[in-house]
């Protein structure tokens, strides 16, 4: 901005008062440009997984580098006004534009800077948050999946001394300001939304299911999805839909979801997390553990995910698999063999009562026993 001043005091000198104007827009355009927004792109792509605690200072230094843009235009202005009584044009919607324009005047670009790569950030970055607001806004349930009610289910810190997820929220608000006034967040949101909220199913359902558990946990889990997740997404949605107002871009589309398909499409991600998680790691303790499993809800809520999902293999591979490696070898006594192929007849018979699945996954031991 030294040099962009240097410029003003010639023209002042010069006596060219209307090019102080269009000389400090397009200057201060180039600066956002070529400097401030290649630098913010650039540290956004580069950010690994591990220090996504960091994100948000990439937005933060850009925001204040906005302010200080304003300040500076202020000063200026008022100098202007004062010693010269010049007086000037509104500054405030130039201000308010500067990172649209930057972005817009980059997105023509036949060199463009932003790359696919800024964009598939955001999946890490918005699963990130919407952890965080999940485990603040569903806090019971998460107790309860977690078995832990001293705890964040996110931040991990106690409760009882406030945890760090309210701290989060305020980042993500500073993130959703600056796209917003980039004009990309419809264009993020459309690349990452979605899988943001498919990675962190996936990822909690394995934190909830990392260790045995005879209870249920379908009832919590989309007590969490509907309040957590869904909630989170409609928000997001509604921050798109006000900046679509105040934008007069009308090539770019609006990020918008149909609530009731994205309700169904992750539901059902949701049904074939559990179902790999439980059935196709747990299923061996869920047949020894029988009846407790059955009394305790995990067979209900793998009866649920098999009707909806199918993919009945994957339990079927999984009970012959964990038969073969612990139970068909010499040195397994006969009843026990025998105790364990019963309580899985009744296991699998209770999940399909066609029997199919039982005659599929006992199809080993019935040999070994003959
Ligand atoms: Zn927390």
């Amino acid at each position: 901005m030294d040099r962009l001043n240097t410029i003003i005091n010639d023209l002042i000198l010069s006596n060219e008062y209307d090019l102080i104007i269009p000389v400090v827009k397009a200057g201060l355009l180039t600066l956002v440009r070529d400097n401030y927004l290649s630098q913010f792109i650039t540290t956004i792509e580069q950010i690994s997984t591990q220090q996504i605690n960091t994100y948000h200072i990439a937005f933060i230094n850009f925001n204040k580098q906005l302010i200080d843009i304003e300040n500076y235009l202020q000063t200026l202005f008022q100098t202007l006004e004062n010693q010269y009584n010049l007086k000037l044009v509104d500054i405030q919607d130039f201000i308010i534009k500067l990172p649209y324009n930057a972005v817009k005047q980059q997105l023509l670009h036949t060199t463009n800077i932003i790359k696919s790569t800024f964009y598939m950030k955001f999946i890490d970055i918005f699963e990130y948050y919407l952890a965080a607001y999940a485990s603040q806004h569903v806090r019971i349930a998460c107790a309860e999946l977690l078995k832990n009610a001293t705890t964040c289910s996110f931040c991990k810190l106690p409760l009882s001394s406030g945890c760090k997820c309210i701290e989060l929220q305020e980042q993500f608000e500073i993130i959703i300001l600056i796209l917003k006034r980039l004009g990309l967040l419809s264009r993020v949101c459309q690349s990452a939304a979605l899988a943001a909220c498919r990675h962190r199913i996936t990822n909690f359902i394995k934190q909830i299911c990392e260790q045995y558990s005879s209870h249920a946990c379908l009832p919590h889990l989309e007590q969490w999805f509907e309040t957590g997740v869904l909630t989170w997404l409609s928000i997001l949605e509604s921050h798109c839909n006000n900046d679509h107002d105040n934008n007069d871009d009308k090539q770019q589309s609006t990020f918008k979801i149909d609530l009731s398909s994205c309700r169904t499409e992750l539901k059902h991600h949701i049904y074939e997390c559990v179902m790999r998680e439980r059935g196709a790691r747990h299923m061996f303790q869920i047949i020894i553990d029988y009846p407790e499993s059955r009394h305790g809800g995990v067979l209900d809520d793998l009866k649920r995910c098999v009707s909806i999902v199918g993919k009945r293999h994957l339990i079927i591979d999984n009970v012959r698999n964990e038969f073969n490696k612990r139970l068909l070898h010499p040195g397994v006594g006969t009843t026990e063999i025998l105790a364990a192929f019963i309580n899985a007849i009744r296991v699998l018979r209770y999940l399909d009562s066609t029997g199919v699945m039982m005659e599929l996954a006992c199809l080993n031991v019935k040999q070994f026993l003959a």
